[in-house]
C-alpha cells in the first residue's frame, strides 16, 4: 500500500487528468505541485480553483524540489525534459491510470481491460453494454468520460469495470494487473510518442501482464508483432488462457462468425459439442467486418468474466456507437452518406473501406507521417471517387496516382471549414445510385476542425444541405 500523506508529488499538466489527480492526491494528504509549460488566462483560472494546492505555470522542465512522485497526463512525450530530471532524481514517474490502481480499496471491481490501436472506445462501450444485460454494475472508464481516479474513489459501487487504455496510459501504468485484457489490432500510430513500433507493441503488450484469467488476442491480424506474440511474451498468473477471435471459423479456444453467427468455443465444457451461439452479424451495430472483430473481443471479455451467452446477444443489441463512427447520416437519391470521420488513421480509414463495395470517399487532413500506399492499395477496387481535402492531401493524390489512377478524382486545393460542403458537393456529382459516400479522412482533423467531432458535423450539416436544396 502506498502511503499518501505528506508525499510530495508533482503532477505534470494542468488537463482534466492532471486536475483529477491532482485533487484526489491532495484530498488524501499529499503535498502537490501541478506544472504545466503553458501560462493562459483559461489556466490560471483552473489553477485558482483548486485550492491548496501549488501551481506553476510557465514551467514544464524543472522538477520541484523535494519531489518524490511524478505523475504525468497522458500528451507528455516519454521525452520530457522534466522526466529525465525525475530520473536523474531517481524519482518514478507513473500516470493517472497508476494512480487509479493503486488508489482501488479492498473489496474494488475487477477490470476487464481493452486497448489496440483502432476501436477501444466502441469495444470497451460493447462491453459494459453485454455486462450490463448480465445485469452487473458497471462503467465503461479509462480513456473515457469521467478521469478513472475519479470512479474509482467516487461513492457508486461496481461489480466490474470495463477499462479502455491508450498506449500512453499503458506506458505509464506498471503495476496495473487486470482480470482479463485484449489488445485488438496493432498497427503503426503515434510513433512519434513512442520512438518507434517496438516501443509502441510493448507498451500496448502491457495490458496483459499479471492478467488472471484471459488474453484475448486478434487471430485475423497480419501486422508484426502479432496481438498474439504480445499474449506469448507476456507474465500472467498460471491458469490465464489466451482466447483468440476471428471473423472466420474459430478454432479451439476462440470465438469467431459461423454461417453469420458469432459462436463461442472457448468455453465450452462438453468439446463434443458444437460451437456455442452468443448472436448474429446482424446484431452488431453497425455490422462492419472490422466491428463483428470488436464484438467479438468485447464477447470475449465478458464470457471470461462469467457472463451468459444470451447477455451477449442483449448487450450488443442494446449497444449504440458513439457519433462520427461510421454514423449513418442520409440517403439522397439512393447514395447513402456516412460519417467515419474519427477515422483519423490509415488502419481504421482501411477498415471503414472495407465495410462498403462501391464508394465515393472523402480523406485528407494531417498525415501524422502516415503512408497511403497500402490503404490505397487494398481499397482501390471499392472506389468509384474520390475527393481530397486538407493540408497532406498530396500525400494520397500521389498514391492514388501510383495504385488507382483509375478512379476520377477531385483535388480540393482547400482547408478552410467550407471546403467540407464543397467535398460533398463534389462526391455526390461523382456518385451514382446505390453507392456510398463516405468520410473516412485517414488522417487528424486539426488543419480545419477544432477536432473530428466537428469535422464530422461539418460533414452532416454539408449532408443536410444538399438534401434541403432538392426539398
Ligand atoms: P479508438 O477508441 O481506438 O480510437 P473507436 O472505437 O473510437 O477507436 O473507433 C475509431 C475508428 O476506428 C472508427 O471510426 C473506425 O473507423 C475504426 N475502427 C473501429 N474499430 C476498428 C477495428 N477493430 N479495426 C480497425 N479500425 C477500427
Amino acid at each position: 500500500m502506498t502511503s499518501w500523506d505528506g508525499m510530495h508529488i508533482t503532477v505534470a499538466g494542468l488537463g482534466v487528468s492532471g486536475v483529477s489527480a491532482a485533487r484526489a492526491l491532495a484530498g488524501l494528504g499529499a503535498s502537490v505541485t501541478v506544472v504545466d509549460g503553458g501560462d493562459s488566462e483559461a489556466l490560471r483560472e483552473r489553477a485558482a480553483s483548486l485550492e491548496g494546492i501549488d501551481v506553476r505555470l510557465g514551467d514544464a522542465e524543472t522538477l520541484p524540489e523535494g519531489t518524490e512522485l511524478v505523475v504525468t497526463s497522458p500528451g507528455w512525450k516519454p521525452t520530457s525534459p522534466l522526466f529525465a530530471a525525475a530520473a536523474e532524481a531517481g524519482v518514478d514517474v507513473v500516470g493517472d491510470v497508476e494512480i487509479a490502481w493503486r488508489l482501488r480499496g479492498p473489496d474494488a471491481p475487477p477490470w476487464l481491460a481493452v486497448t489496440g490501436t483502432n476501436g477501444k472506445t466502441t469495444t470497451t462501450q460493447m462491453l459494459a453494454s453485454i455486462l450490463r444485460a448480465a445485469g452487473l454494475r458497471t462503467m465503461a472508464v479509462g480513456n473515457i468520460g469521467t478521469p478513472i481516479i475519479d470512479i474509482v474513489l467516487g461513492e457508486e459501487r461496481y461489480d466490474v469495470l470495463a477499462v479502455e487504455l491508450s498506449s500512453y496510459q499503458l506506458h505509464w501504468a506498471p503495476s496495473l494487473r487486470a482480470h482479463s485484457a485484449a489488445v485488438l489490432n496493432l498497427a503503426p500510430d503515434h510513433l512519434d510518442w513512442h520512438g518507434s513500433m517496438e516501443a509502441y507493441a510493448r507498451d500496448k503488450g502491457r495490458i496483459y501482464e499479471g492478467n488472471r484469467v484471459a488474453c484475448v488476442y486478434n487471430v485475423d491480424a497480419t501486422d508484426k508483432p502479432s496481438t498474439e506474440d504480445l499474449v506469448r511474451e507476456a507474465d500472467v498468473e498460471e491458469g490465464c488462457r489466451a482466447i483468440g477471435f476471428t471473423l472466420g471459423t474459430p478454432g479451439p479456444s476462440q470465438l469467431g462468425v459461423v454461417e453469420g453467427i458469432l459462436v463461442d468455443r472457448a468455453f465450452v465444457e462438453n468439446r463434443q459439442k458444437n460451437a456455442q451461439e452468443l448472436a448474429e452479424v446482424s446484431d452488431v451495430n453497425p455490422p462492419a467486418p472490422h466491428n463483428i472483430a470488436n464484438a467479438l473481443a468485447a464477447a470475449a471479455l465478458a464470457r471470461a468474466f462469467g457472463v451468459p451467452a444470451k447477455a451477449v446477444r442483449d448487450g450488443l443489441r442494446a449497444f449504440r456507437p458513439d457519433a462520427h463512427r461510421i454514423e449513418h447520416v442520409a440517403d439522397i437519391d439512393g447514395v447513402a452518406y456516412v460519417d467515419d470521420s474519427k477515422a483519423t488513421n490509415t488502419h481504421a480509414a482501411e477498415a471503414s473501406l472495407a465495410a462498403y463495395e462501391s464508394i465515393v470517399w472523402i480523406a485528407g487532413g494531417l498525415a501524422k507521417g502516415a503512408t497511403f500506399d497500402e490503404l490505397v492499395t487494398r481499397s482501390a477496387k471499392r472506389l468509384r471517387g474520390v475527393v481530397l481535402i486538407g493540408a497532406d492531401r498530396a500525400l494520397i493524390r500521389e498514391a492514388l496516382a501510383r495504385h488507382a489512377p483509375e478512379v476520377p478524382l477531385v483535388d480540393l486545393d482547400r482547408t478552410d471549414t467550407g471546403a467540407m460542403l464543397a467535398a460533398v458537393r463534389e462526391a455526390r456529382a461523382l456518385s451514382k445510385q446505390g453507392d456510398t459516400v463516405l468520410l473516412a479522412p485517414a488522417c487528424a482533423s486539426m488543419d480545419m476542425f477544432v477536432n473530428y467531432n466537428k469535422r464530422g458535423d461539418a460533414f452532416a450539416d454539408a449532408v443536410r444541405e444538399l438534401a434541403s436544396e432538392d426539398g
